[in-house]
């Protein structure tokens, strides 16, 4: 949020009569608030709403509302843009934090360490996304490919009540977040877990399926 001001052509002070009888100075300089879209989210490939969910959990107890609370609300913003919360919280590099604002004072906001924490926390309690829509739509969605871009996808056409089903030529899905990042860095059960709340939405995920050269079976 920038001040701007803005200057009135008359310029100086104005001086009024209170109701008191006495005379008090005004300025004709005002504020202007313009709303500016936040450096870490701009810089953020998921486009996250970094700064919702910050400010959601930092208010959150000063609004009343239980730690618990909090978070699930902070969950169910990260779940608006990203299926994979717990899996980014854990290999994205974060340019959101490259661009912070405080990065030049105290050092960046620790971003990538909270959508960990509350990515954790949503599988921990086993919050399931919510849909968009209760209708289902007419049109069938094929997707090729189970890694993080393919799943995103699936994900959220199926918020938007499309049936889809993924095509995986290899035997487990995600892609590179599976075969391409070690265990240490990703443990298996953290994406398992993230790639499973999508299938539990009806995202139906058929692997060992090359598209164009092998007949679907079912998985
Ligand atoms: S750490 Fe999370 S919020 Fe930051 S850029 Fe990566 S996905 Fe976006």
């Amino acid at each position: 949020m920038a001040i701007k001001r803005k200057e009135k052509k008359s310029g100086g002070l104005k001086s009024l009569r209170s109701s008191g009888g006495s005379s008090v100075e005004t300025s004709p300089l005002r504020p202007q608030f313009i709303t500016k879209r936040p450096p870490c989210g701009d810089n953020c490939p998921n486009h996250n709403q970094i700064r919702k969910m910050l400010m959601t959990v930092q208010k959150g107890v000063e609004y009343g509302k239980t730690l618990d609370q909090t978070f699930e609300e902070a969950f169910y913003i990260f779940l608006e843009t990203t299926p994979f919360p717990s899996v980014c919280g854990r290999v994205c590099p974060h340019p959101c934090e490259t661009e912070c604002n405080r990065k030049e004072k105290e050092g960046p906001v620790g971003i990538n360490k909270m959508e960990r924490y509350i990515g954790d926390y949503g599988l921990e309690k086993g919050l399931r996304p919510k849909k968009l829509t209760e209708e289902t739509r007419p049109e069938r969605i094929a997707v090729v490919g189970s890694g993080p871009g393919g799943l995103s996808a699936a994900y959220h056409l199926a918020r938007r009540g499309y049936p889809v089903t993924v095509f995986e030529a290899f035997p487990k899905t995600g892609g590179m977040l599976r075969y391409g990042i070690p265990d240490y860095r990703l443990p298996q059960s953290i994406l398992d877990a993230e790639v499973q709340r999508i299938a539990d939405m009806g995202v139906e995920i058929k692997v060992n399926t090359s598209v164009g050269t092998t007949s679907p079976t079912k998985t």
